[in-house]
């Protein structure tokens, strides 16, 4: 029998053929990481609601506010769980402006995410960055990952940032849960979250989505502020995402312009 192969890279499967998540985001978005099946799941949900782009831009610009305001808090480490492809500003640029010695480490579970991690390892030479490829949904194996250990210290707080993806997943609360319990008193939650109250098109979205293959799960007030449970919930609590400390430029939206809800929490 031949010998395998040594030192070759195995081929990395993308998977084209089926739509994801990541890539219908970036499509819609504007960037150019996206196949035919990304494209055609996101003209579907375009079709419905037009809206959604702006949504997702506002989603954006709220984690930028939320990852200013924790770097401004003196937050000095982060964990960013389904990062997304990287569409500047990162998190990592926005923090180390503020805090040029911070650490980052990425989270995605997508390949082609992956393949776009070095230009999210850029940052500060005073700072440091790491990316690693796992699933959120097996939380244990991603906080014993040793990239992780290397770059963040869990026995100082962390900001635990969780953007435009926990709609990706069943038990968001057990996965919540398992996530911050081994961090320590000072740690932030960072959340933004789909949910159907706000605006209309949201239930047509989260259908279609499901049936291309992506299922998404939308969560009321009451199911996000059930997240925050045990944290002391920053000013201005659970709110539309375009209410979460808009800055002074920052042009008011409607709340049924975006379906998304926001939120930080602080552990005492
Ligand atoms: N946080 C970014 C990207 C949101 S898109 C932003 O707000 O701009 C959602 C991301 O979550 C995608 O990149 C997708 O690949 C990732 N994702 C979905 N399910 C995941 C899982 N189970 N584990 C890790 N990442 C996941």
């Amino acid at each position: 029998m031949p010998e395998a192969p040594q030192n070759r890279p195995t081929p990395i499967d993308l998977q084209t053929h089926r739509p994801h998540s990541a890539r219908v985001y970036d499509y819609i978005m504007g960037g150019k990481d996206n196949f035919a099946a990304d494209r055609e799941t996101a003209a579907k949900v375009l079709s419905n609601w037009p809206g959604l782009r702006t949504s997702m831009l506002a989603n954006r610009a709220c984690m930028h506010r939320m990852a200013r305001y924790l770097a401004e808090a003196g937050v000095q480490q982060f964990v960013d769980i389904g990062t997304g492809i990287p569409s500047s500003p990162n998190l990592h640029e926005v923090v180390q402006e503020s805090a040029p010695e911070a650490r980052i480490v990425y989270v995605d579970n997508d390949l082609i995410v992956l393949t776009h991690a070095r230009a999210l390892l850029a940052g500060t030479p005073e700072g440091r960055i790491a990316y690693i490829q796992a699933d959120m949904r097996s939380p244990d194996a991603l906080l014993g990952d040793p990239t992780l250990h290397e770059v963040i210290d869990l026995t100082r707080p962390v900001a635990l940032t969780v953007i435009a993806m926990l709609q990706f997943v069943e038990d968001a609360q057990g996965l919540v849960e398992a996530l911050l319990a081994p961090l320590p008193p000072g740690s932030y939650l960072a959340v933004t979250i789909p949910t159907a109250d706000l605006a209309p098109e949201s239930e047509e979205l989260a259908r279609e989505y499901t049936s291309s293959g992506i299922p998404m799960y939308l969560r009321t007030r009451a199911e996000v502020e059930c997240l925050f449970t045990g944290l002391d919930l920053l000013d201005p609590g659970v709110v539309p995402m375009p209410r979460w400390r808009p800055g002074p430029g920052d042009q008011p939206l409607p709340d049924t312009a975006t379906n998304m809800y926001a939120a930080v929490g602080r552990k005492p």
